[in-house]
């Protein structure tokens, strides 16, 4: 029986799966926190505590090839390219030795962050959500399935904007790999299929402005190219 909707439901959030018409259906997005060393170091923060989570919206999605406005409240916004990882089914509490046969496949995303309002929140020990949880904070390019890709544990993860090399970073440099993470986080939430995790970044972050061309790769998994457009008016 379908509920009698008193407005429309929202639409679902997709992300299309690499070389098909199919898409996946995007249910929450996580991300960690801190998951490289040299962009711990970047940051100035403590390279011993975990990595943390926080979320995004389903709908901050925005396509391969897709326009992202630069946002409202900021003078500057950072671009993070991250290794995304789509689930196909969760549970709690799950053993880093099965977290794997839970993955649908991966992708490349970018965690776009307000990062003066996000250090500005994190001054006064308010909650990251005006830094990170805006409109169209998470690119996320075409997702590979893992019966293609396999489950990478290193591989070249770069950014670059307007052709000139910003992030050069490898899998092999997270302090949590992908497994420990998605166990970490069902200790945390219940997963389910249709989360997505954003896996944290390499160093080389900085601000990103209108009119920039942002081009990113994971090596064996794919490329993701936003445009940064002008701001809504
Ligand atoms: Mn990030």
């Amino acid at each position: 029986m379908s509920a009698d909707y008193v407005i429309s439901p929202p639409p679902q959030p997709t992300i299309a799966v690499a070389g098909t018409s199919k898409v996946f259906p995007v249910r929450r997005i996580w991300c960690v926190g801190r998951n490289y060393i040299e962009h711990i170091r970047e940051m100035g923060q403590d390279e011993r505590a975990p990595p943390f989570f926080f979320a995004k919206p389903a709908d901050a999605i925005v396509p391969d090839g897709g326009t992202v406005p630069y946002p409202s409240l900021t003078k500057d916004m950072h671009h993070e390219v991250e290794l995304v990882v789509a689930l196909k089914s969760g549970g709690r509490n799950i053993p880093v030795g099965k977290a794997n046969d839970c993955i649908y496949g991966y992708a490349v995303g970018i965690d776009l962050t307000r990062r003066d309002l996000q250090f500005a929140s994190r001054e006064i020990k308010r909650p990251w959500e005006v830094g990170k949880a805006f409109d169209h904070s998470a690119p996320c390019g075409p997702l590979k399935p893992a019966s293609e890709s396999g489950h990478p544990s290193k591989g070249k993860i770069t950014l670059k904007v307007n052709g000139k090399v910003r992030q050069d970073g490898d899998l092999n440099q997270m302090i949590w790999n992908v497994p420990e993470t998605i166990s970490k986080l069902s200790e945390m939430v219940a997963l389910e299929a249709g989360d997505i995790i954003m896996t944290g970044t390499p160093s080389g972050v900085a601000a990103t402005v209108a009119g920039d061309k942002i081009e990113c790769a994971v090596e064996g998994i794919g490329k993701l190219s936003v445009t940064i457009g002008p701001p809504l008016k």
